[in-house]
């Protein structure tokens, strides 16, 4: 054999193991994941890729979460008619233009006055019965109007910015009404001072009764989301779109500052959707984030994430760039983490923003379509 003929067939040889080698990877890798029930795009339908006659069950995708505000029942026909299910994302606490007409369900600070909304992020008082009758009614509407398969609960917690690296949540709300509200469910009473000493108390020696009381009100909301449900349409999900810190994450702020306490809200919910975003939320270069915050959820509720439990984990995770960017070589590692088990189902974050980065939605149809059963 020549030089010239042995150095052109290493040549070729290296090309072919270059070209052969990754695909082989990959292919070995992602294996069908029949645990994984939902494909879902969280921020409605992927109209670009209809539009182009594309369907759903060819892009691996099964579910499509969409705004309540957007639901019409001619979206909800053409999904379901590729297979889809249709979920709707409900805003319980921050719907900040009914402060405009209602001062009053503001949320009061430490030094009893208005808190301002940490950057942007507008709760409103947990105890104001206007605006919860309002949330309520619309509530009763989405689910008698709409076809969906099931309503996802979002912003459902205390005035707080926390969706970001360092996050921002002031302690709230001590207007006249949740104090003596709180008063009267716990039989005790507070001494008759401004709001900025009561605060001081119950951050202070009063701390674990007004901690618990906070989540109760906030999980009595939630008993009533289920209420409404089960009157209305029965057959449907409930589901959370919730913070995904653990119990001592920030110092337990999950019930500390955010007022959620999954163990209760867990009686009245079907899913536990937490919201990784690994990137957004600091552990940019740790996907495996995502599926630590899942196995510690599946611990702590006791979900693993088997055929036939009531309560489930289907994380959304994040391949839009937001705060921090999200690179195409990232996808696949972002979606092996967010579908292991106990995770049963998962959505991307989020369609309005990812679309126009093809490159990473080509990765998340190739994804989808791999784990597909
Ligand atoms: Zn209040």
């Amino acid at each position: 054999m020549s030089n010239r003929l042995l150095n052109s067939l290493l040549i070729l040889m290296v090309v072919i193991s270059g070209v052969f080698s990754p695909l082989k990877s990959v292919q070995a890798q992602d294996e069908p994941r029949p645990h994984i029930k939902i494909r879902g795009i969280y921020g409605g339908a992927p109209t670009q890729l209809l539009e182009q006659n594309k369907q759903l069950p060819e892009l691996g995708v099964n579910a499509i979460f969409m705004g309540s505000g957007s639901l019409t029942d001619e979206r909800i026909a053409q999904l379901k008619k590729q297979g889809a299910q249709v979920f709707a994302e409900f805003n319980t606490m921050h719907v900040a233009n009914y402060l405009k007409d209602h001062p009053d369900a503001a949320p009061i600070g430490v030094d009893g006055k208005v808190c301002p909304a940490p950057q942007g992020w507008q709760g409103i008082c947990p105890t104001h019965p206007g605006y919860r009758k309002y949330r309520m009614d619309e509530f009763r509407r989405v689910l008698k109007e709409y076809e969906i398969d099931g309503i996802w609960l979002d912003y459902h917690h205390s005035h707080a910015s926390w969706e970001r690296a360092v996050p921002d949540m002031p302690d709230t709300c001590f207007c006249k009404r949740c104090l003596n509200q709180f008063q009267k469910d716990t039989n005790t009473s507070l001494p008759d001072v401004p709001a900025s000493e009561l605060s001081q108390i119950l951050l202070g020696k009063r701390k674990a009764a007004w901690v618990a009381w906070r989540c109760d009100v906030f999980t009595d909301w939630v008993r009533e989301f289920r209420s409404i449900l089960n009157e209305t349409r029965p057959q449907a999900l409930l589901g959370t779109f919730h913070c995904p810190w653990s119990d001592t994450d920030f110092n337990g702020a999950l019930k500390n500052k955010l007022a959620i306490d999954l163990k209760s809200q867990a009686k009245y919910l079907d899913v536990f959707s937490t919201m990784p975003y690994h990137a957004r939320f600091n552990h940019p270069q740790d996907p495996a984030w995502i599926s630590r915050q899942t196995t510690w959820l599946g611990q702590y509720l006791d979900i693993k994430g088997e055929p036939g439990e009531r309560l489930k984990i289907w994380p959304i995770v994040q391949l839009s760039d937001w705060g921090e960017s999200v690179p195409v070589e990232q996808v696949h590692s972002v979606l092996d983490h967010g579908t292991r088990l106990p995770a049963t189902g998962v959505m991307v974050f989020r369609w309005g923003s990812l679309h126009p980065q093809t490159d990473k939605v080509d990765a998340m149809i190739e994804y989808y379509r791999a784990i597909k059963p």
